[in-house]
């Protein structure tokens, strides 16, 4: 895809959303002008996968913006991460949630956290298993300092987007049982799912935050 016009591609997403969806800049590999210019744009959460990068970024790019982690978290990084993010949207194990409640509790803060689901089964893949969720989102709603707000799911990675919709529908059904009986404490709000080429079947399927980078800044740039 060319770059096109950073602001031009928000605006069309945007209006495209609609009010209900909420949309992430996925913003790894770009730089803070880039950032800032999609925040001009309408932005207003930015995705990161990264924690030092995000950590840099977020110094030049101010505080105009809501940040989320969007990729994988190692328990060694949890201070940081708390401390830059706003979100976590890749909680995927009772360790790493056990970390990021310490570091909630070490600074006074609940943790917003969205659990991971690995709703394609990929063993090459982060987040939780669906044989697992149930019981991590119990271990994590006794934790104090950290909440959940909702799931999270990447999906297998396909050419068309249409063989997504099994991935995103097994999470959305996971989300409206835990939504209507979930352990006391836990919220069902955010169902985050849907990425450049995939975002349209995933809204469809019931997200109501996408993640998008390409279709904003352009293919990115390869290392
Ligand atoms: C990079 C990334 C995205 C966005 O991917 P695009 O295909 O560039 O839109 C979304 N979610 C996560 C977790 C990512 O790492």
């Amino acid at each position: 895809m060319a770059r096109g016009n950073i602001r031009d591609n928000v605006h069309r997403i945007l209006d495209e959303l609609g009010p209900n969806v909420k949309l992430v800049a996925a913003v790894k590999g770009r730089t803070a002008a880039e950032v800032e210019e999609a925040i001009q744009a309408g932005v207003t959460v930015i995705g990161h996968n990264y924690v030092q990068e995000a950590e840099a970024m977020r110094a030049q790019v101010g505080e105009e913006a809501e940040w989320h982690m969007i990729g994988h978290l190692q328990r060694n990084k949890a201070k940081t991460a708390v401390a830059i993010f706003d979100m976590i949207e890749t909680l995927d194990s009772a360790r790493l949630a056990r970390a990021l409640d310490r570091r909630g509790a070490a600074i006074d803060a609940v943790i917003p956290a969205l659990i991971e689901v690995n709703s394609g089964r990929e063993s090459s893949k982060t987040g939780v298993l669906p044989q697992g969720l149930d019981e991590l989102v119990r271990v994590v709603s006794e934790l104090e300092n950290v909440q959940i707000e909702g799931l999270m799911t990447m999906g297998p990675r396909f050419g068309d987007p249409e063989d997504s919709r099994p991935y995103f529908r097994i999470t959305r059904e996971s989300f409206e049982r835990l939504a209507g009986d979930a352990p006391a404490g836990v919220r069902m709000r955010v169902l985050s799912m849907g990425m450049s080429n995939s975002w349209r079947q995933a809204v469809q399927e019931g997200s109501n935050m996408v993640r998008i980078g390409t279709e904003i800044f352009g293919a990115r740039p390869t290392a």
